[in-house]
C-alpha cells in the first residue's frame, strides 16, 4: 500500500510517497515558489540501491493545483515515476499545523473537518491556509482517494489543564482559546515510539523527555507514552531559545520595547520572531556557523551557545520533576541529531539525577537510533533521527485501516 504525504505551505508543497509494506521511501519532491514568475519542482526517485535520480524543472506554477498536477505527473510518468497510475496511491496524509482543541487525533477529511481546520486559522494564520489549500487541491485531483489530516498539535491534547492554562482571566480562554497547544507533535510522537522500541518497553509504560531541537525547537514531557507538557505555547514562539525566535521572555518586555523604541506592536512581534534567538545574540542562527565563530574567539557566539544549552537544560530539569521517573531523554532534529557539543552540554552535571552520557558514544553517533549514555545510566540518553513524514504515513494507514 502506497501513501502520499503532503506538507503544503502558502507557496510550497513537499511530498513523499512511501510504500507501507516496508516503509520504504519511493519518491519525494518539493514544489517551490508557487504564484511567483518562476517556480521550481525538485523530484527524487529512489531505487532499491544507489543514489536517487534527481529531476529539476523550472516553470511558472500559478497555484497549488498546477503544482500538485506537476508532482503527480512526475510520480506516474514512465521515466521519472514510481507508480503506474494515481490509483496506485491508496491514501493521502496531510500535515496540518493547528488543530486547536477540535482535533485530538488524526482524522479522515470530510467537509466538516475542513470547516474545523478553517476555524483554527486565527490560531495559525501563517500555516493553516496553506495546509487547507493543499487538502482542497488533493481532493480535486484525487476525488476517489481517502484523505487524512495529521495535526502538529494533536499529540499535545493530552496535556492536563493545570499545565496548558495560562494564568490570565479565564474568560480569555473561553472566548479566544488562549492556552498552550504545543507543536512538533508528529515528531515527538514518532521518536517516542522509536524510543520505546529501542528500550524494548511498551510505549504506554514509558516516560520520556523528547528534545526536538531544530531551527524551531520544543521539548516535551511524555508520561506513559502521552504528552503531559511541552515548551511551546499558544504559538511556536514560546519555550527554548531558537534560531531566530526568542522563546520564553518576560511579557512586559513587549510594551517596554514598543514604548522606548516607538515601535508598532507588529514590528515588536517581528523582532521576537525573526531577529531574536541565536541570531539576536550573535548575528547567526545556524549552529554550525556559531561553533565556527566561537572557535575563532567570538564571545557573543560563545554566549549564544551557553544560553542555548542552559535553556534546554532548564526544561530537562523541569520535566524530570514533572515526570518523577524517566526512562530516557531523546535528542532529535537538526541540532539534536548533529551536535554532540550541545548534547554533552545539556547532560553535563546531571549524573546525580541519573543521566550519564558516554562522551565517546556521543561523538561517534552515526545516524541510526541509538543510546549515547553509559550502559548503567539509570536514564538512557538516546539520539533518534526524526521522520515526520513516515509518522504521518503511519497515522494515515491507521486511520484508513480503522
Ligand atoms: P527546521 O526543520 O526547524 O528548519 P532542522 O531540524 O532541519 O530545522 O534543523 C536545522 C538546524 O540544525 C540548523 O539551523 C542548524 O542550527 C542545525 N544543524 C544542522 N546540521 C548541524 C550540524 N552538523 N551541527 C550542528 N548543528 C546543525
Amino acid at each position: 500500500m502506497n501513501i502520499l504525504v503532503l506538507n503544503s505551505g502558502s507557496s510550497s508543497i513537499k511530498y513523499k510517497l512511501i510504500d507501507m509494506r516496508d516503509e520504504r521511501l519511493l519518491a519525494e519532491g518539493l514544489v517551490e515558489r508557487i504564484g511567483e514568475a518562476t517556480g521550481t519542482i525538485t523530484h527524487r526517485r529512489y531505487g532499491r540501491a544507489g543514489a536517487p535520480e534527481k529531476i529539476r524543472r523550472d516553470a511558472a506554477i500559478d497555484d497549488h493545483t498546477t503544482g500538485m498536477e506537476m508532482a503527480v505527473a512526475l510520480l506516474t510518468a514512465e521515466d521519472t515515476g514510481v507508480v503506474a497510475t494515481q490509483a496506485d496511491i491508496a491514501a493521502i496524509g496531510h500535515r496540518v499545523v493547528h488543530g486547536g482543541e477540535l482535533f485530538h487525533a488524526s482524522t479522515r477529511i470530510d467537509e466538516r473537518v475542513m470547516a474545523n481546520i478553517e476555524a483554527c486559522i486565527p490560531l495559525a494564520p501563517l500555516h493553516n491556509p496553506g495546509g487547507l489549500a493543499g487538502i482542497r487541491t488533493a481532493i480535486k485531483l484525487f476525488p476517489q482517494t481517502a484523505q487524512v489530516a495529521v495535526f502538529d498539535t494533536a499529540y499535545h491534547q493530552s496535556i492536563p489543564p493545570h499545565a496548558y492554562q495560562y494564568a490570565l482571566p479565564y474568560a480569555l480562554y473561553e472566548a479566544l482559546g488562549i492556552r498552550r497547544y504545543g507543536f512538533h507533535g508528529t515528531s515527538h510522537r514518532y521518536v517516542a515510539g522509536e524510543a520505546a522500541r529501542l528500550l524494548d518497553k511498551p510505549l504506554a509504560q514509558t516516560n520520556l523527555i523528547s528534545l526536538h531541537l531544530g531551527n524551531g525547537a520544543s521539548i516535551t514531557a511524555i508520561a506513559n507514552g502521552r504528552s503531559v507538557d511541552t515548551s511551546m505555547g499558544m504559538t511556536p514562539l514560546a519555550g527554548v531559545i531558537m534560531g531566530t525566535r526568542s522563546g520564553d521572555i518576560d511579557p512586559a518586555i513587549v510594551e517596554y520595547i514598543a514604548v522606548q523604541q516607538g515601535m508598532p506592536l507588529s514590528d515588536v512581534m517581528r523582532l521576537l520572531t525573526k531577529e531574536s534567538g541565536l541570531k539576536g545574540i550573535c548575528g547567526r542562527n545556524d549552529l554550525r556557523d556559531i561553533h565556527q565563530d566561537a572557535a575563532a574567539g567570538d564571545d557573543r557566539a560563545r554566549l549564544a551557545l551557553e544560553m542555548l544549552i542552559y535553556r534546554y537544560k532548564h526544561y530537562v530539569g523541569a520535566y524530570l520533576a514533572v515526570l518523577g521517573e524517566v526512562d530516557a531523554i531523546i535528542f532529535t532534529a537538526g541540532i539534536g541529531e548533529n551536535d554532540p557539543v550541545v548534547r554533552h552540554g545539556v547532560c553535563q552535571g546531571l549524573d546525580k539525577l541519573g543521566i550519564v552520557i558516554d562522551p565517546r558514544r556521543n561523538t561517534d553517533w552515526q545516524g541510526r537510533a541509538a543510546a549515547i549514555s553509559v550502559p548503567e545510566s539509570p536514564i538512557k540518553v538516546l539520539v533518534i533521527p526524526t521522520n515526520e513524514e513516515l509518522e504521518i504515513a503511519r497515522q494515515t494507514a491507521a486511520v484508513i485501516g480503522s
